[in-house]
């Protein structure tokens, strides 16, 4: 089989078999395929697309491609929640230790920034001496005594996913629905839990941009999960305009703890709760998102929430002086307020616009291993449908130096969309499938 051949294969269309899927996968993860080859089929996948079956096949492979974890001995049953990526989303820091303190186990993999979307990874980070790169041995271990554990792709679990997810980061192949469905599934299958809740985001700050696409993108994601007999359900939800107030590593961990305190902007504890209350109804733990959502509630206002959290971070390594006193986590050395240049009402907030504009400021990568700052971003003070009066803070953008200071002002005031007349807010939750 010839590496060219392939690539060949998929730039006309000709489908793969899952021989070929095989060798590809083997071959990228031992390094006998090239960057540059990988490249090249990655956006050949980008534009041509993959039939389900080859993306099921590729998805099993990369599952395949080093240890798969059976959880059974140390939990019944295991729950794992996955976001397709958006800007703001940092709801794993909040769902992972407020489902764990219902007793649910929850053990996952996550994943870095990719393109302008951040990363669970990249957000734990900001805790000095956090560990992500866990083995299996370390992985199992502190999921039988925290009930929480996420890591990072580890060279134990789907190493082939690693290594294409940080290729396609820098290669603009991200938003492929086949490469999006089998880096999200492989991780999912290999890590083991028995369901897994899907966070389909949809809209400008997504990869998906229409609802067709998230749809389809969900239902394929559920096929292939269903298909190894994993529970799994999507919550296809709106990321046309960042989830929550904060866009940057440090400043995302800052608001998971205030939400974890029983605060935090109301759209994203109402994410929170949803997907929480979806992975307890998965497992049987709910007969109702209601009612799930009513006890979820209550373990967030009470101080559980975060007392799992503080136990996961340290567990992990993370600094307790940093979880003690948040303001020690990274902070960027010049702050700003930026006052509404107007009066009315915001109409929109280009999220994606909002998501390359920290990736500008250092809180993204623009080639692959780069090193990221984790203490820039953006704090959004009025989002969609909140009125806002002339010279009102509109937002806080955190830099380090005053040229990406300035140039973030300009990319950010032009995201934003007025009105002179009231506008309703988004729906956040669109659909939910499963
Ligand atoms: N999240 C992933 O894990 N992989 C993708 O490709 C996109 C989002």
């Amino acid at each position: 089989m010839q590496v060219v051949d392939i690539i060949a294969k998929t730039r006309d269309k000709e489908p793969l078999t899952g021989e070929e899927l095989k060798f590809w996968v083997d071959g990228y993860t031992n390094g006998e395929i090239t960057d540059y080859q990988a490249s090249a089929w990655c956006m050949a996948v980008l534009l041509n697309g993959l039939t389900d079956e080859e993306t099921t096949a590729l998805t099993l492979h990369m599952a395949n491609s080093g240890d798969r974890l059976d959880l059974h001995h140390i939990a019944p049953f295991v729950v794992d929640k996955h976001s397709t990526g958006g800007v703001g989303d940092k709801t794993t820091l909040v769902v992972a230790p407020l489902v764990a303190a219902t007793g649910l186990p929850v053990g996952k993999m996550s994943g870095r920034g990719l393109g302008f979307s951040g990363g669970t990874i990249d957000k734990l980070e900001s805790f000095a001496g956090f560990k992500v790169d866990l083995s299996k041995d370390e992985f199992l271990a502190q999921l039988k005594e925290h009930n929480v554990v996420v890591s990072g792709q580890s060279a134990d679990l789907a190493p082939a996913d690693g290594k294409f997810y940080a290729l396609r980061d820098v290669t603009a192949t991200v938003p492929s629905l086949p490469l999006i469905a089998s880096s999200i599934m492989s991780k999912k299958i290999a890590a083991g839990a028995d369901a897994i809740v899907l966070d389909v985001k949809v809209g400008k700050g997504a990869f998906m941009p229409t609802l067709e696409r998230a749809e389809a993108l969900a239902e394929l994601m559920v096929k292939i999960g269903r298909g190894v007999g994993r529970k799994v359900a999507a919550i296809i939800s709106d990321m046309n305009q960042p989830l929550g107030e904060a866009v940057g590593n440090a400043l995302e961990v800052k608001e998971a703890i205030e939400t974890l305190h029983g605060a935090g902007p109301a759209d994203f504890r109402e994410h929170c709760l949803t997907v929480a209350a979806k992975m307890l109804e998965l497992a049987g733990k709910a007969s109702d998102l209601t009612a799930a959502k009513d006890t979820l509630a209550t373990l967030l206002d009470d101080g559980a929430a975060w007392r799992k959290f503080e136990a996961w971070i340290t567990a992990q390594g993370g600094s307790p002086a940093q979880l003690a006193d948040p303001s020690l986590l990274p902070t960027a050395s010049v702050i700003e307020i930026v006052p509404a240049p107007w009066a009315g009402y915001i109409a929109a907030i280009d999220a994606a616009e909002v998501g390359k504009t920290g990736v500008a400021l250092g809180g993204g990568r623009a080639k692959k291993g780069d090193a990221i700052d984790y203490s820039v971003g953006i704090v959004h003070h009025a989002k969609v449908g909140d009125p806002v009066e002339v010279g009102a803070p509109l937002l806080t953008i955190h830099a380090n130096s005053r040229d990406h200071l300035a140039s973030a002002k300009e990319r950010l005031l032009a995201a934003i969309s007025w009105s002179l007349e009231p506008v309703k807010p988004p729906a956040h939750t669109l659909k939910i499938i499963g």
